[in-house]
């Protein structure tokens, strides 16, 4: 009797869980894993600011329980790094040494902060907000925290100062509009959006760009290029996201901003596939690649690569752009959405 299949999909956001789902529902018999180096099970990335402010609670944060895994014979193995990929023997190298065949695989692992250049030197300095760990750590954080500084040019940033806000925190935010993300910015809608932040009891800082960063006792100070000192007691960082393709650099896999795929989301090795945020993905039309970091394009992404891998031969397209509302100023996005908390 032929072995049967192994599908495994590393990442266990929107991508992954779209893909198992398209893989189970036209193969009964194979064998599904998704592994996640998360303790957490598929959750809204979106929520998790109201999740910190005590909004929401963990279940309400959860997109999908253990028990619907189980339901769908999907086996989900939570807190599983995996450290290096041999396309070759077709084999995963887990961070405690474990190591896992797969006949086919799917990449659907992410993004992860990006930071400024110029700011790359302080990076050790910054608190991040990327997933539940990081969420959990602010939310027991937050109690303590008088006169928090957020820097960054990115919407996450917005939301985050916005919460921050709520709680009665006396904050301050260094806005980099020149790289905001997931768009950019002109100078005239910076502008109407550092207003706007103001009338919410916001300090907000753009055009003056942060020159140093340095410690005083447990606080952190800021000069900026013009000779300004702010100083605060947590510092967070939110300058846009980047594919998470650090683990599969050196595998064989094409990697360059993102990992490589082509237009049936197909890396150069023919049963690996790769989707969501950490795709490059060539496009036909353009002649040239493109990334795209979103929450409903990462689910079309991950049913694409999930039907080609099946033997499909299925085109992913760019998804069009769309207006966005932010602080009532209208700007464009080709790839995030305005999910609802
Ligand atoms: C705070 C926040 C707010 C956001 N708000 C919005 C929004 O309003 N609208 C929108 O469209 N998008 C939003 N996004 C972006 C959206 O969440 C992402 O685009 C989407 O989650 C990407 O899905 P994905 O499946 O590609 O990857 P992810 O959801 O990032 O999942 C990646 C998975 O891979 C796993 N993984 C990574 N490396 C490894 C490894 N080596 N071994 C094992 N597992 C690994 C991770 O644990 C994770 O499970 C937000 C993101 C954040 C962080």
């Amino acid at each position: 009797m032929p072995k049967k299949d192994h599908y495994v999909i590393i990442g266990n956001g929107p991508a992954g869980n779209k893909a198992a789902d398209v893989l189970r529902e036209n193969d009964r018999n194979a064998r599904i894993t998704i592994l996640s180096d998360e303790h957490f099970s598929f959750y809204y990335r979106h929520k998790l600011c109201d999740f910190m402010s005590g909004v929401i609670d963990e279940d309400t944060l959860k997109v999908k329980f253990y028990k619907e895994y189980k339901e769908k014979n999907i086996r989900l193995r939570l807190g599983q790094r995996v450290e290096k990929i041999d396309p070759d023997s077709k084999t995963l190298f887990l961070k405690h040494m474990e190591k896992l065949r797969y006949t086919k695989l799917i990449l659907a692992v992410g993004s992860a902060p990006r930071v400024l250049p110029s700011l790359l030197r302080y990076k050790d300095y910054f608190t991040f907000m990327s997933n539940y760990n990081d969420a959990a750590n602010v939310k027991s954080m937050l109690e303590n925290i008088k006169n928090p500084i957020v820097i960054g040019g990115d919407l996450i940033g917005i939301n985050f100062i916005k919460m921050l806000s709520r709680l009665k925190k006396k904050a301050t935010f260094f806005m980099y509009y020149k790289s905001f993300w997931p768009f950019d910015l002109d100078i005239k809608k910076a502008d109407a959006i550092r207003l706007s932040l103001e009338k919410n009891n916001i300090k907000t800082i753009s055009g003056d760009p942060v020159k140093t960063i340095s410690r005083r006792d447990a606080d952190y100070i800021i000069e900026t290029e013009s000779g300004r000192e702010i100083e605060g007691d947590a510092l967070f960082s939110f300058m846009g996201r980047i594919p998470n393709i650090q683990f599969i650099k050196g595998s064989g896999i094409d990697t360059e901003r993102g990992i490589l795929v082509n237009e049936y989301l197909q890396a150069n090795y023919k049963d690996i596939y790769a989707c969501g945020d950490c795709a490059q993905i060539y496009n036909l039309e353009l002649k040239d690649y493109w990334i795209s970091i979103g929450w409903e394009n990462s689910i079309l992404q991950g049913e694409v690569a999930a039907y080609n891998l099946l033997g499909e031969h299925r085109i992913i397209k760019p998804m069009s752009k769309k207006i966005f509302n932010v602080e009532g100023i209208k700007v464009k996005t080709s790839w995030w959405n305005q999910l609802k908390t």
